[in-house]
């Protein structure tokens, strides 16, 4: 599946690595977190202190996991890298905290799913560069206090309401992620057209970001699905008919969007009168899980104006009906 939230295969984890921009310089886009954290990086790197604990939110692929390897390479420190369902048990993240050299980063991907034990420990270690845990049980259980060396943790998060407030409270740096406009994307698929030895008229980079959901994750994964069809239809060169056509063959539409956001969109119009419908029945209609609705699909439909979240459920806009061609309801031609 194109917008598929994480890399598919292990091929797909390699090239995703091999295309990752390695400097705050290479990073395209986002210019506030950029610039934020220019200025954090260069004064903590000058005290020569780990830098505040960061927090990056935003939708999948946006760039989350670069940014914070971008952070640490910046940093001249290393990055150890887990996520929150993976870490189970308190002695999970003991063990990784105990690791860590002065000043190194901790990256928590999906830093939501934390379990509540596991982030109980995390908060005197965030604060303190403490470790307090408990060895044995029962009567003979007793607490132990250990110290850490000054880190840097990076959480990511698709959305920062996931998590508790006083987990929110121990970031000093909370940069939100934003979708990417063409010209940017257009920018980041030229780079790894270059990487991956891909020729590629602009005009078939421009193609390719417009239709990429503003999201360089799905840029990079088309430009590969794009590349073996111009290879095979057309000397390897990539030019906007080219990208076009392969863009068509793949079912990915003028708007970017993909079978799955046809689905949930034609869903609220037709099934549901265009809404408001809620999340759970929306759910059950299109075969999807909530989670991927509200963190995969819903947002880059909700940016672009196609459809609405209100307190009754989600609501088709007129774009919408426009996209599709569909007379419109009452409530909207009026
Ligand atoms: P997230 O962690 O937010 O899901 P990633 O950091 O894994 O997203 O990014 C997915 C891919 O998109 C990376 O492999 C990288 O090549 C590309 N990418 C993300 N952000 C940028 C950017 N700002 N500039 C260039 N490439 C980017």
């Amino acid at each position: 599946r194109l917008i598929a939230p994480d890399a598919e295969s292990p091929r797909e984890e390699a090239l995703e690595r091999a295309l990752r921009p390695k400097l705050l310089d290479e990073y395209v886009g986002q210019e506030k977190a950029r610039s934020q954290l220019e200025i954090f990086i260069n004064a903590a790197r000058g005290r020569s202190e780990a830098l505040d604990h960061v927090l990056l939110f935003g939708p999948p692929g946006l760039g989350k996991t670069t940014l914070a390897h971008i952070i640490a390479k910046e940093m001249g420190v290393n990055m150890r890298q887990t996520s929150g369902p993976v870490l189970e048990r308190a002695g999970d993240l003991a063990a990784l905290l105990t690791n860590l050299e002065p000043n190194d980063v901790l990256f928590i991907d999906e830093i939501h799913r934390l379990s509540p034990v596991v982030e109980e420990i995390l908060y005197p270690a965030m604060e303190d560069y403490r470790l307090d845990i408990m060895i044995g049980e029962g009567p003979a259980a007793r607490s132990v206090r250990l110290d850490l060396p000054p880190f840097t943790l990076i959480g990511a998060t698709t959305r920062a309401g996931m998590l508790t407030n006083p987990l929110r409270d121990r970031f000093g740096i909370v940069s939100r992620l934003e979708f990417y406009t063409s010209e940017e994307l257009a920018r980041i698929v030229h780079r790894s057209a270059g990487l991956l030895e891909v020729e590629m008229a602009d005009t078939g980079s421009l193609e390719i970001a417009r239709r990429s959901r503003g999201t360089p994750r799905i840029a990079n994964r088309l430009l590969r699905r794009v590349r073996d069809y111009a290879q095979v239809k057309a000397n390897g060169i990539v030019s906007s008919e080219i990208a076009d056509a392969a863009l068509k063959m793949l079912d990915v539409d003028k708007l970017g969007f993909d079978v799955m956001d046809r689905k949930l969109l034609l869903a609220v119009i037709e099934k549901f009168g265009g809404g408001p419908v809620g999340l759970d029945n929306l759910a059950a209609a299109i075969g999807e899980e909530r989670d991927t609705i509200e963190d995969v699909l819903e947002p880059y439909l909700i940016q672009q104006g196609y459809l609405m979240r209100t307190p009754r459920g989600r609501i088709a806009t007129l774009q919408a009906y426009q996209h599709f061609e569909l007379p419109m309801p009452k409530h909207l031609s009026g």
